[in-house]
């Protein structure tokens, strides 16, 4: 896809141009933005700031991986608040490995929805009363810009004033991811419902200072060296996602150098 839909200033849509958002090569080197120290230096925030006690905290995850990836850390201290949270499995994942006779979409998709469950239970937030309730939209994998609408009806029937929607940014250079961060914008506008949205792939194609990203409505959540090391077991229950693939020949998904910009100290919020 070559353009996506954002909406503008007075909430019509008009068109993005993505083509310098692609996702392409290796990406941003981990030690670039390290060595930037701009990440680091954005304000502080807290998870009861983003997420005040008494609030519902609703979760949208484009692929089952990204509620770890974007927000492993703030779902553990969500869970530690007693914040109820939902998280909204958008697609299942199942054409992850295209082409592939190892892991064919029936099957990614059976297994990602485990593999989710189980990166939940690792971060110590799987079980109990204040478990995050799941709910599978059952999405196509890659094709959520052409469900916008019924996604949008979606979280439009879910969403009460207040709540508190944490989703993909929409412009984070995934088609998927983006056409989720739009769905839920329009959604939390008609509902009244707080929008906080999250890089993933950003770090990829984005470099440091990048003025395509919304420095301003930045914040930083710190993450204490016990939620990093949880964040970082969850990750390791992704396994489709963590190897390459010899029957299609594809690299991994979640390869070391695109894990270390996710595994960091902190994690990034666009309040
Ligand atoms: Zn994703």
């Amino acid at each position: 896809m070559d353009a996506m839909i954002a909406p503008g200033a007075d909430g019509a849509a008009q068109p993005v141009d993505a083509a310098n958002r692609r996702i392409e090569g290796a990406g941003t080197p981990d030690a670039a933005w390290q060595a930037w120290g701009g990440l680091a230096d954005l304000p502080a925030v807290s998870a009861a700031t983003l997420a005040p006690p008494g609030r519902c905290a609703i979760i949208i995850a484009p692929h089952p991986d990204d509620e770890v990836l974007a927000c492993g850390g703030l779902l553990q201290l969500l869970h530690a608040q007693g914040t109820r949270t939902l998280l909204v499995a958008v697609t299942d994942g199942d054409a992850s490995h295209p082409g592939s006779t190892l892991l064919p979409p029936a099957q990614l998709a059976r297994t990602r929805a485990l593999e989710s469950q189980a990166a939940l239970r690792m971060l110590g937030i799987g079980d109990g009363p204040s478990a995050p309730r799941v709910l599978r939209a059952h999405l196509p994998d890659g094709q959520v810009s052409t469900h916008l609408e019924q996604l949008q009806a979606l979280l439009i029937q879910l969403l009460r004033p207040d709540d508190v929607v944490f989703v993909t940014w929409r412009q984070d250079g995934h088609p998927d991811h983006e056409a989720c961060g739009l769905a839920a914008t329009l959604a939390a506008r008609v509902c009244r419902a707080t929008l906080v949205e999250m890089p993933v792939w950003s770090w990829h194609w984005a470099a440091p200072g990048d003025k395509r990203l919304p420095w301003q409505r930045a914040r930083r959540l710190d993450l204490g060296d016990d939620m990093v090391q949880r964040k970082r077991q969850a990750v390791d229950c992704f396994q489709t996602q963590l190897h390459g693939d010899l029957s299609n020949g594809q690299a991994a998904v979640l390869a070391p150098h695109v894990l270390a910009r996710l595994l960091h100290p902190y994690e990034i919020y666009f309040i």
